[in-house]
This record gives structure tokens, C-alpha cells and sequence, in this order.
């Protein structure tokens, strides 16, 4: 990947202006997670430390566009990243006419989204953006899937325009995994549904040795290897579709297994009784919430002989204490594993967090469509435009 990187470049009295995504959960005013701000904490160091004067763009939940909402505002994202930084970072609500800033300081510009042509990538707006700088940063990689004006529409109207080291490291790791694997590649999808994961799942038989499904999308895969799933969530339309999956596997020398036990419930809640089943003897009034013991020290021991293993999804309702030991059983086997793991999705990352094995994955992506779109292969608009723009660059 051929684009100019943050780190290489001269940013001494230099305006930059970087777009990071600081889309953290609110509530009451205050954040209540603050793992993004922390992952965009060493590119604004880093900025700092190069003498930069800093612009931050961010978008914050999905507001009207055009219109300014106070519960919208990044103003508790300005607070925290104060504390963090230790200095104080000023949020501007009108920065589009001109922002005035010396080197040193840090001013987050407030939501991008408030401004109308977010959205529909509007050239206008991205050249006001764009504007304000001498340099512009993209380093949001979950916002890099979409084309908008303060994304891939800044990257093509700023002077200079670069990858900042959180979204070139996330670039790399990504194309690592996928591109130069360590033998054998594993990879595990899981979720709640097929039909938002069936392109993911068709661009992974492709690459992978082994594919392991879990979840609500296993139930799929169990009713068309022609078992009955009783009230599990699973989508019957779709039956066809991972026939021809599973056929495509075998074609290929492998195969896509189903969970040999699953547990399972009379009802959907945290209270619900949880009972273990083989898996061809669920019951009419009953749902699969989660893989078995027996699937989970089988789905462990593959984990365990991975050279590359990715991760998307957790295998059973892991929300419900009962239901979520098959996820536990995969998320610890990935932290005990020595592969390279690399691990991607909201709800995943919740799981990783709840079950605590943040440190035996070696690389987490901080996107959920972006990191789907980067595995199904599809080109990134945010990134082929540093791409472009560098090759531009160059030949100028
Ligand atoms: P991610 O955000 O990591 O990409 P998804 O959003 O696709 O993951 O799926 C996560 C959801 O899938 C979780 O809320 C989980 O409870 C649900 N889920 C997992 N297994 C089942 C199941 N057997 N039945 C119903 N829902 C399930
Ligand atoms: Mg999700």
C-alpha cells in the first residue's frame, strides 16, 4: 500500500488537521468508554512532538445533518482528551469560516456531521475542510470504508495528505493477515445473522484452510446439513446459499463443520434454563444460543493448531452469563493460541473485553464495517484516495 505515512513527514509550525474517530458511547454528558480517544492519543502526541498545530475531526453518533444538537456534541470527547493529554483542548462549534490556532495547542472542531454534504461526500465542504490545513490526517480507520467530506473528500482536496500511525499500523496488520498468512489460516465467523455476514463468509472460503461458523449464522448452517433448529434465530431464505458454501469447501478440501452439541433454551433471556443437546435432537419449542462443551474443546483444539486466526462475531448469545461460555471457550483458546490473531466487530470486541483476553490478540481492529469491507476485499475510499493522492504526488 503506496501512501504517504504521518511519521515521514515535516509538521514543525505546520496546521494539521487530523480526522480520528471519536465516536464513544455518552451518557449524562460524560463518556462511558474511552478507547478510542486512547487509540488516537500517540497520533496526537506525535503531532505534537513534530511542533504541529492540531486540528481534530471526528463525527459523534448520527445527527440530523445541517443542524447543530447538543446531544451530538463532542464536548464531553474535548473534556476527556484534555484529561488524557494533560493540557487543554478547546472545542470550537464554528470552524469552517477559520480556526485560529498556534503550534503546541489543540483544538477539536466539533462534529463533522452537523454540517450538511457530510454525508453525500460534498466537494464544497471537503474543500473547506481541507482548507483550514497545511496537512490533513486520515486516521479513523472505521470511517474509511465511507466516501464523506470529512474522509476520502478531505484526502483529495488538501495541499498534503497522509495516513496517520493508527490507521497505517491497522492498514498493515489487516494486510498482513490476509495477504501473507502464517499456515494454516483459521477463520471465525459468528453473529447473529448470515445475510450481514454472507459476503464476508463467500471472500473467506477463498483464503482460509479452515472456517469455523457460530452463532445465529451456525444455525443456518445446521438446518441446511438438514437438522431441525426448532425457535432458533437462523434464516431460512438463506438454506441455499450455505449449501453452496459448504459445497465450495468441500470442493476445496476442506470443510465448513457444524457444532456437534449446541446449548439450548425454551426461551430468549438471561434466566432462560440452559440445556445441552446433541445437535440433532433440538426440540421444536426450543433455541440454540450457544456451541456445546464438547463443540467448544473441538472448535478450542483447531484454534490451537492456527498459524493465522481471525475473528468475527461471537458463537452464541455471550450477553446471557448461561449462554456464554461457547464464546469464552474461543476467546480464551485465541489468547492461549500462538497464531496471529486479529479479531474485528462490535460485539466481538465487547466480548473480548467482558472475557478479558485483550492481550493475547495480537492485533484488534478498532472498525466494524470497515474491518467486514478490508476481509471481503473490497477497496477502502478513504485509503484509495491517500493512495492516489501519493501517486499524484509523485509523478507531479
Ligand atoms: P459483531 O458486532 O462482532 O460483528 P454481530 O453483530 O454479527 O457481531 O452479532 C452479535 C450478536 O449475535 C450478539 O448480540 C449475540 O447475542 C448474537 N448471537 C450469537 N449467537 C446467537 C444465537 N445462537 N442466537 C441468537 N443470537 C445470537
Ligand atoms: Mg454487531
Amino acid at each position: 500500500m503506496n501512501y504517504l505515512r504521518m511519521e515521514n513527514l515535516e509538521l514543525a509550525g505546520k496546521r494539521v488537521m487530523i480526522r480520528e474517530d471519536l465516536n464513544v458511547p455518552v451518557k449524562d454528558g460524560s463518556v462511558t468508554s474511552d478507547a478510542r480517544i486512547r487509540a488516537a492519543l500517540p497520533t496526537i502526541r506525535l503531532a505534537l512532538e513534530k511542533g504541529a498545530a492540531v486540528l481534530l475531526l471526528s463525527h459523534l453518533g448520527r445527527p440530523v445533518e445541517g443542524e447543530s444538537d447538543s446531544q451530538f456534541s463532542l464536548q464531553p470527547v474535548a473534556a476527556r482528551l484534555s484529561e488524557l493529554l494533560g493540557m487543554p483542548v478547546r472545542l470550537e462549534s464554528t470552524w469552517l469560516d477559520g480556526v485560529n490556532i498556534s503550534p503546541g495547542e489543540v483544538v477539536l472542531c466539533e462534529n463533522v456531521r452537523f454540517n450538511r454534504g457530510e454525508k453525500s461526500n460534498d466537494e464544497a465542504l471537503a474543500r473547506r475542510m481541507a482548507g483550514l490545513c497545511d496537512d490533513f490526517v486520515m486516521d479513523a480507520f472505521g470511517t474509511s470504508h465511507r466516501a464523506q467530506a470529512s474522509t476520502e473528500g478531505a484526502v483529495r482536496a488538501a495541499a498534503v495528505a497522509c495516513a496517520g500511525p493508527l490507521l497505517s499500523r491497522e492498514l498493515d496488520a489487516l494486510h498482513k493477515c490476509l495477504h501473507n498468512p502464517v499456515r494454516p489460516m483459521l477463520a471465525i465467523v459468528g453473529g447473529s445473522k448470515v445475510s450481514t455476514k454472507l459476503t464476508v463468509l463467500d471472500s473467506l472460503l477463498d483464503k482460509v484452510d479452515e472456517l469455523i461458523v457460530g452463532g445465529g449464522i451456525a444455525n443456518t448452517f445446521i438446518a441446511a446439513a438438514g437438522h431441525d433448529v426448532g425457535n432458533s434465530l437462523y434464516e431460512p431464505d438463506l438454506i441455499p446459499q450455505a449449501q453452496q458454501l459448504i459445497k465450495r469447501a468441500h470442493a476445496r478440501g476442506g470443510s465448513i463443520p457444524i457444532p456437534r452439541d449446541v446449548v439450548v433454551a425454551k426461551s430468549f433471556s438471561a434466566d432462560a434454563k440452559p440445556l445441552v443437546r446433541h445437535v440433532d435432537e433440538v426440540g421444536q419449542d426450543e433455541m440454540i444460543l450457544d456451541i456445546g462443551p464438547l463443540t467448544a474443546v473441538e472448535y478450542s483444539e483447531i484454534i490451537a493448531g492456527a498459524g493465522t486466526a481471525i475473528w468475527n462475531g461471537p458463537v452464541g448469545v455471550f450477553e446471557f452469563e448461561n449462554f456464554a461460555a461457547g464464546t469464552r471457550a474461543v476467546a480464551e483458546a485465541i489468547e492461549r493460541s500462538h497464531a496471529f490473531s486479529i479479531a474485528g466487530g462490535g460485539d466481538t470486541l465487547a466480548a473480548i473485553d467482558q472475557f478479558g483476553v485483550r492481550e493475547g490478540v495480537s492485533y484488534i481492529s478498532t472498525g466494524g464495517g470497515a474491518f467486514l469491507e478490508f476481509v471481503e476485499g473490497k477497496t477502502l475510499p478513504a485509503v484509495a484516495a491517500l493512495e492516489a493522492v501519493a501517486q499524484a504526488h509523485k509523478t507531479s
